[in-house]
């Protein structure tokens, strides 16, 4: 019997897949979509079960260099949708200046805007009802209130939200369902075509036709077709374009964002875990590339931020729990990472410049300058052992910090595989198709132009949108 061929595989059922698969669906009933995770199930959106099935590697893939730290993505059909906090921002005017003054000969960069309204609409974009005291989310209320009375620009924050009823499970999936990801807005449409538990090893092009292998716990497998998605996310997606040489270049650079999460100890009890991941935004730094905002709390979320602090430091904050909470500064480095193939194994590495540093130290000063208070006991920041610091010293404590010792987290990867003209760097052509292999896509947050400083889910789906609108027969 003859292989079947498909007109599409998608390959990875996560942001970009689900653009990708919402648009082919409407081209042919002859796809297949191939996912490593399983469907979401909210039985296992406890920590410990979700970091296990829906984070890839349980959320620990290094980047390895002078200061080696973790980045986290998503698994399973949703990909990082699921896990994450379902904020969905438009591109910061900023960027978007930037992106179309550089690149004036990009179409989609030019024509975003329009896909922004479609996706808020799918997604259910929405702004949480405010309580406007300090009964839910006292942690978004206090930065609101900190931010008003140091003048500075503090926003409301658009999530995928239909009837959240403030779990706080938002990093372990929405046990309520009220977290609009996308297995349940896109991939229920074509459930029939998702093959789950499948990883994709390795793709080949044979004549008009590409071949992928396949692997479940049933074994091998290739499977074949005419064309093919690649939205596997940003490192994985470059990694396999690399290692099965559709791209000819020796290695791929990406850009990311990093995280820094620092424990505000207040003075009375603030009761962190009532309410969701936040409600608020600083922004008054954005022109820096520096986002302020809180993030889920309970215990377990609490003693994740705090592994690797001193004995002293964790007894501390698990005396004053419930007067504890977690704020997390976000900043846009310099500095890019690569991914490259060694010995068919896939190795990311990043080197931060000395402004990098310096944009860390002062994210943390913005921090405690903002934070700081009559009612704030003490901040904990993230270097490996814990740095406690007071209003009174947190000036000069950062001042002599080394930052190569601060714990770093990123879950935002994006640019390995950037849509834009050969002439300004990019890979991909206006139909989001590699310049050096007719027939291959890459639909997923590697093909953003630029590293974006926000949360990247709405820019992806609003950039991937445009690109399938060129998509014909
Ligand atoms: C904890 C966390 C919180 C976040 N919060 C937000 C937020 O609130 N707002 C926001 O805008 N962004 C957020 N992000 C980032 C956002 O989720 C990602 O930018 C987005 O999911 C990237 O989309 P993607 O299509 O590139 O990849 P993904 O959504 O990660 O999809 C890739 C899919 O490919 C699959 N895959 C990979 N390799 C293989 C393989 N070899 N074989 C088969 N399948 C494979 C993966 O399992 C995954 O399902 C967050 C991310 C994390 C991890």
């Amino acid at each position: 019997m003859e292989d079947k061929v498909y007109d599409y595989i998608i390959l990875g059922a996560g942001v970009g897949g689900a653009i990708a698969a919402d648009k082919v669906k409407k081209l042919t009933s002859n796809f297949l979509i191939v996912e490593q995770g399983g469907w979401p199930n909210p039985k296992n959106f406890t920590h410990k079960k979700s970091l296990l099935k829906y984070y890839r590697n349980s959320g620990v893939n290094p980047i390895f260099g002078k200061h080696i730290f973790s980045y986290a993505e998503g698994q399973g059909v949703g990909g990082g949708s699921v896990i994450n906090g379902g904020l969905i921002w438009r591109t910061p005017d900023h960027i978007l200046e930037e992106w179309i003054s550089k690149y004036p000969e990009n179409y989609h960069v030019r024509n975003i805007s329009r896909y922004f309204d479609e996706v808020e609409r799918e997604l259910s974009v929405t702004i949480q009802k405010d309580y406007g005291n300090s009964v839910y989310d006292f942690d978004s209320y206090y930065l609101e209130k900190q931010g008003k009375r140091k003048k500075q620009k503090v926003v409301n924050v658009p999530r995928a939200l239909k009837g959240c009823v403030r779990k706080n499970n938002c990093p372990s999936g929405c046990i309520v369902g009220a977290k609009q990801s996308l297995d349940k807005v896109y991939f229920k449409k074509v459930k029939d075509h998702i093959l789950v538990e499948h990883r994709v090893l390795s793709v080949k092009k044979k004549g008009d036709l590409f071949s992928v292998k396949i692997k479940s716990d049933q074994g091998l497998k290739k499977i074949f077709s005419k064309k093919l998605v690649v939205s596997l996310g940003a490192v994985n997606s470059g990694f396999l374009l690399l290692n099965n040489k559709l791209i000819k270049s020796r290695s791929l650079e990406f850009q990311f964002h990093v995280n820094l999460k620092s424990i505000v100890v207040f003075k009375d009890n603030v009761f962190a875990q009532k309410g969701t991941m936040f409600t608020k935004q600083l922004q008054e730094y954005e022109k820096e590339n520096i986002y302020i905002m809180p993030t889920n709390f309970n215990k377990v979320y609490l003693n994740t931020v705090s592994a690797g602090f001193s004995d002293d430091i964790k007894v501390y904050l698990n005396e004053n729990l419930s007067k504890s909470a977690i704020y997390t500064t976000q900043i846009r480095p310099e500095s890019k990472g690569r991914i490259r193939s060694f010995l068919g194994q896939k190795v990311v590495t990043n080197n931060f410049s000395k402004n990098d540093y310096k944009k860390m130290k002062r994210s943390l000063k913005i921090l405690c300058e903002l934070l700081f208070s009559d009612e704030v006991e003490s901040i904990i920041l993230p270097s490996r052992r814990g740095l406690m610091v007071t209003n009174e010293n947190y000036i000069q404590a950062i001042d002599t910090l080394d930052p190569r010792g601060l714990d770093l987290l990123s879950v935002h990867l994006m640019s390995s595989v950037p849509l834009n003209s050969l002439e300004a760097g990019g890979l991909l052509n206006s139909f989001g198709e590699l310049y050096e292999s007719k027939g291959v896509f890459v639909l997923d947050s590697s093909i953003l132009p630029s590293n974006i400083g926000e949360s990247p889910q709405g820019t992806i789906m609003a950039l991937a949108k445009s690109i399938v609108n060129t998509w014909t027969n």
